[in-house]
């Protein structure tokens, strides 16, 4: 089922596995594919530094995952976006599952880690349903998604050359660059529905744009990791 799926969709459990199929240990050095850990935040259990306990997820496990910070400012810099019902993503997961002293096993992000882990500001599935929407509007002709007139251009099967008229251009949403219109009032006309997405669209394009199973080696045969800037 997952193999279905583009390495860098969301929904493939390859690319972003649950918790339970995150080997306990990893030698960085052997990584053979990226991954990365979507979590749910459920509830803040900072005690002096930043503790989240997230959610992976999966329905049939209720439990809670604590992500701990141990970077220099204890997690503070996450703080303003740390909140219940946010996103914590965390990129090679398994070099750091971690079993904390009171026997919970989780994520101990260090100083070196910190630029694998981002906070998205809205909830885990909204950045996986943009995913589904990245996927679906990249891998069908253009159309508007207001009136669902097709982009015309000298691809499209339909094109009829007319010297009277330019070639119809679809036009992108400034923001995420995926949704497409005919004009400015098609767009104003679908703002409604398209504001509660177009944030999550834009940010989901640094995962869908990746090719998730190939990963390049340095000179001296390291991996080369994905981080966020
Ligand atoms: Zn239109
Ligand atoms: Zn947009």
């Amino acid at each position: 089922m997952a193999s279905d799926l583009p390495s860098g969709s969301l929904w493939n459990s390859e690319s972003f596995p649950h918790f339970d199929n995150i080997p306990e240990e990893h030698d960085t050095d052997n990584i053979d594919h990226h991954t990365a850990f979507i979590g749910e935040i459920k509830r803040d259990a900072s005690l002096g530094r930043l503790t989240l306990m997230v959610t992976d997820g999966k329905v049939a496990s209720e439990k809670n995952i604590p992500v701990a910070f141990y970077d220099h400012s204890n997690g503070a810099v996450w703080s303003p976006l740390a909140k219940v019902g946010h996103t914590v993503v965390i990129l090679y997961p398994e070099t750091k599952k971690h079993h904390f002293l009171d026997g919970q096993e989780g994520f101990r992000i260090n100083e070196e880690d910190m630029k694998h882990v981002r906070i998205f500001p809205y909830d885990r599935m909204g950045l996986l349903t943009a995913s589904d929407v990245f996927f679906s509007i990249t891998t069908k002709p253009k159309q508007c998604q207001n009136c669902a007139v097709p982009e015309l251009t000298p691809w499209n099967p339909n094109y009829v050359p007319d010297p009277s008229e330019k070639d119809k251009k679809l036009l992108a949403c400034g923001r995420c660059r995926v949704i497409k219109y005919c004009n400015k009032e098609c767009q104003t006309a679908h703002w409604g529905q398209h504001k509660k997405y177009c944030r999550q669209l834009a940010d989901v394009q640094w995962f869908t744009r990746k090719d998730w199973d190939k990963v390049a080696s340095t000179a001296d045969g390291k991996p080369v990791l994905f981080q966020f800037e």
